[in-house]
């Protein structure tokens, strides 16, 4: 079964897709991390964002992986190096929805998205898991917060990492990102039609995995 859990920036998918599949013993797969992974590539070899072609290679050869982590959090892994938090920098995260938006980038990345999808049972998070990656998911989840609450849960996951951004700079940042991933002329960011639509901004972390767990049971 697939489960397809797409959204904005920090409505919480990466943390709902891991809890829930660490719950039902299936494999979670980030789709971010992969377009992160490219994103940070690139900037390494001095490949602009805006470089269509020089991109579109980069992305085909990059050999991307991932390896269960300490905390549940996948490794990630760029051929054999591992990237896991080179790719979560704010250098990263200001320039991977430009990088993403290309159509060759993609292509790349949802044709190994779709390999993963042969393998039994797995939830998938992204921005167009639903609507173009695996269009007939069993399970279909669009999750949303407010851009206020979902500023507010960034800034403490950074915070936790030592980072401090003040509410108003990350409410302009994610904005930013919602608005460039929903405008894209590619795979935009947007609930499927037969998505299920969670407003997480009043839920737990608990009550948003125990309600994706019961629609996935329902299914079932
Ligand atoms: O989920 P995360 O915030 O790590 O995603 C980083 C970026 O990767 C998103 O802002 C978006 O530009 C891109 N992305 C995408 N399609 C996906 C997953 C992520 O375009 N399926």
């Amino acid at each position: 079964m697939i489960v397809a859990i797409d959204g904005p920036a920090g409505a919480g998918k990466s943390t709902i897709s891991r809890m829930v599949a660490d719950r039902l013993g299936w494999t979670y797969l980030d789709t971010g991390a992969m377009y992160r992974a490219v994103t940070l590539l690139a900037q390494e070899q001095g490949i602009s964002s805006a470089a269509g072609e020089d991109l579109d290679q980069l992305a085909r050869n990059l050999e991307i992986s991932f390896q269960p982590g300490p905390a549940g959090a996948p490794r990630v892994f760029a051929g054999c190096r591992e990237v896991t938090e080179a790719i979560r920098t704010q250098e990263v995260t200001g320039a991977v929805s430009e990088v993403s938006a290309h159509a060759g980038v993609r292509e790349a990345m949802v044709e190994r998205q779709r390999l993963c999808g042969n393998d039994g049972n797995v939830v998938v998070d992204g921005r167009d898991i639903g609507t173009v990656v695996f269009p007939r998911a069993e399970v279909k989840i669009f999750l949303t917060a407010s851009v206020g609450e979902r500023a507010r849960r960034r800034r403490l996951e950074l915070e936790g990492k030592g980072i401090e951004i003040g509410q108003e700079q990350m409410e302009r940042e994610i904005a930013a990102r919602d608005d460039l991933d929903s405008n894209r002329e590619v795979a935009p960011l947007k609930a499927a039609d037969d998505a299920i639509v969670l407003d997480t901004t009043e839920m737990s972390i608990e009550q948003v995995v125990d309600r994706v767990a019961e629609i996935i049971d329902a299914k079932i």
